[in-house]
């Protein structure tokens, strides 16, 4: 008999084989595998008297909490859709994303309510409002149920339905790097294979710590949650990066893997605690994507002494595709090999199929050179974009995910991310890497952050420009990154200006908008929106 993928199975495991073993622990709270399994029954049932069914959509605006891994296995114990908000959008953003999921449920956090109470009015699909009140916070609110309050009214008996592996289990809205966002839709069946290659690929295990540096409303946020509750592992929330408290959760309760934003990475860096306290115990890995360049690598394995392990994916495909050699595959090679290849996209994943391919879509040759768009197939891809069939068609052809990545492959099959379709440079013909430039830059040792974009050129048509952000105290002007540039790369490539900022701005998951960096040279022409 033909058994559905579900991802709420995970968690059936998880209490089957370690029913009193910690599963959460958040600030003072701690709850076992059973005892988060029952609020999750609980929470299902409150939701079926809510009046959910099957296929229903459920917002939520959460920052990571053991509510919020509560509220998804919830949805997928019920076959409902989670739709999580990113928390750092304006209001208007929310209202188009929930009126456009039509969503019936809407969950926050009470720290968060403020973000959406200018729209909560105009919503039009919300029957019900549910607050997660915060520790020391009542949750009560005027025209807001409170989460304890309903879960308390409910019994601990299992509450799961019928579910089949194509139901929607999440429709998740891109983080708008390059625009509006996209609800992409994902099934217990893409999930589930993310899910497992996330377990296989960071070889998580029972005697595993997971610490939530990344967001769970973001799609890299995912995999591991679900990856190492099916392992038995324990989660350790975290609602803020703090790297002072970072540094004292990893020590108390003995964290062994994290996935972080580079941005995290470099806090963590700069933090006097990673350096006067070596002593971060069993912490083994740490998960990273957006193309780091090599001298960044050496700084976290060196500095920081955890294993360095790149993935590259993207929200459509759940989100991993490839990752970067572990450990043992690199045993008898060299340390600057090895950080080189980390700094590698990597190879595809189990049961992934990658190709780097031409305007025509013939493949690049295999030299390491040859620049091509990456694209994959696969179980994990998306269902498509919810209500937007265009888009799907375009972004899925021949069952073939079209990422919008440039890349080069090598002989041995590793991939090497050159830098997104549209924030490549193209200056006389030649194509300008901005991912190579800014890792040049980032060698330089007053550069704490490098983001080059393209700029119209009256010759080239297009010159690289680096916007940068200086580390505390230390300083280089125009002059000095010039020559720093002028004698480590070819002359076309090096900014042929520099500005300098407090910071750069950024998506929620720390991504750099390129787009913002580029809008004040593009005024009259149209290389801001792609
Ligand atoms: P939108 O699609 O709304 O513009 P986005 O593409 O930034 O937003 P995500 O799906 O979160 O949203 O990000 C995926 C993208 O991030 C990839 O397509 C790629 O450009 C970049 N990325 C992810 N991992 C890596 C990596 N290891 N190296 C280089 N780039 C990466
Ligand atoms: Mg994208």
């Amino acid at each position: 008999m033909h058994v559905a993928l579900r991802m709420d199975d995970t968690l059936r495991r998880a209490v089957l084989l370690y029913p009193d073993v910690e599963s959460i622990v958040e600030g003072d709270r701690r709850w076992t595998y059973r005892q988060f399994q029952q609020e999750v029954h609980q929470l299902a049932r409150a939701m079926k008297r809510m009046g959910v069914v099957k296929g229903d959509r459920v917002a939520v605006l959460s920052p990571n909490t053991a509510a919020m891994l509560q509220l998804f296995y919830a949805c997928f114990q019920l076959g409902a859709v989670v739709v999580p908000l990113n928390t750092r959008l304006l209001p208007h953003d929310y209202l188009y994303i929930i009126e456009h999921a039509e969503a019936k449920l809407f969950f926050a956090d009470d720290e968060l309510i403020p973000l959406v109470e200018p729209i909560l009015s105009s919503l039009t699909t919300v029957s019900r409002f549910v607050a997660i009140p915060v520790r020391g916070t009542s949750g009560k609110r005027a025209d807001w149920d409170s989460y304890p309050e309903l879960l308390g009214e409910e019994s601990t008996e299992p509450c799961v339905d019928e579910v089949e592996e194509t139901d929607l289990a999440t429709i998740l809205y891109t983080s708008g790097t390059t625009g509006k966002p996209k609800g992409v839709m994902h099934s217990h069946r893409t999930l589930f294979f993310n899910m497992q290659n996330t377990m296989f690929h960071t070889r998580a295990s029972d005697s595993d710590v997971l610490l939530h540096t990344l967001p769970m409303f973001h799609v890299n946020g995912w995999g591991t949650p679900f990856s190492y509750t099916a392992v038995g592992a324990k989660h350790v929330m975290l609602r803020k990066i703090d790297p002072p408290l970072i540094h004292s959760l990893i020590k108390r309760e003995g964290v062994t893997v994290a996935c972080m934003a580079p941005t995290v990475l470099n806090m963590l860096i700069n933090e006097p605690r990673f350096h006067e306290d070596k002593t971060t115990g069993p912490m083994r890995v740490v998960i990273a994507g957006s193309a780091p360049p090599t001298a960044f690598v050496r700084t976290v394995e060196q500095q920081l002494g955890w294993e360095f392990l790149q993935v590259y994916g993207m929200t459509e495909c759940a989100p991993l595709i490839t990752v970067s050699p572990i450990k043992h595959h690199l045993a008898n090679e060299s340390e600057e090999t090895r950080f080189r290849l980390k700094a590698k996209a990597g190879v595809p994943m189990l049961n992934v199929e990658v190709r780097v391919v031409d305007d025509e879509d013939k493949d690049v040759p295999c030299d390491g050179r040859s620049i091509g768009e990456v694209i994959a197939r696969g179980n994990m891809v998306m269902e498509g974009y919810w209500k937007q069939p265009e888009a799907t068609a375009a972004a899925i052809v021949n069952g073939w995910y079209r990422t919008g990545d440039m890349a080069t492959i090598d002989a041995e099959g590793y991939i090497d991310i050159v830098d997104r379709k549209k924030d490549i440079i193209i200056s006389g013909g030649e194509n300008i890497s901005s991912i190579e430039v800014e890792g040049i830059l980032y060698e330089h040792p007053a550069v704490l952050e490098a983001a080059v974009v393209s700029v119209p050129h009256e010759k080239w048509g297009e010159v690289p420009h680096a916007v940068i952000v200086l580390r505390p105290g230390m300083e280089a002007d125009e002059v000095e990154l010039d020559r720093f540039c002028r004698e480590r790369m070819a002359a076309f490539k090096c900014p042929k200006g520099f500005s300098f900022a407090p910071e750069l701005p950024k998506t929620a998951s720390g991504k750099i908008r390129k787009v913002e960096l580029r809008q004040p040279f593009w005024q009259e022409k149209d290389r801001l929106v792609n």
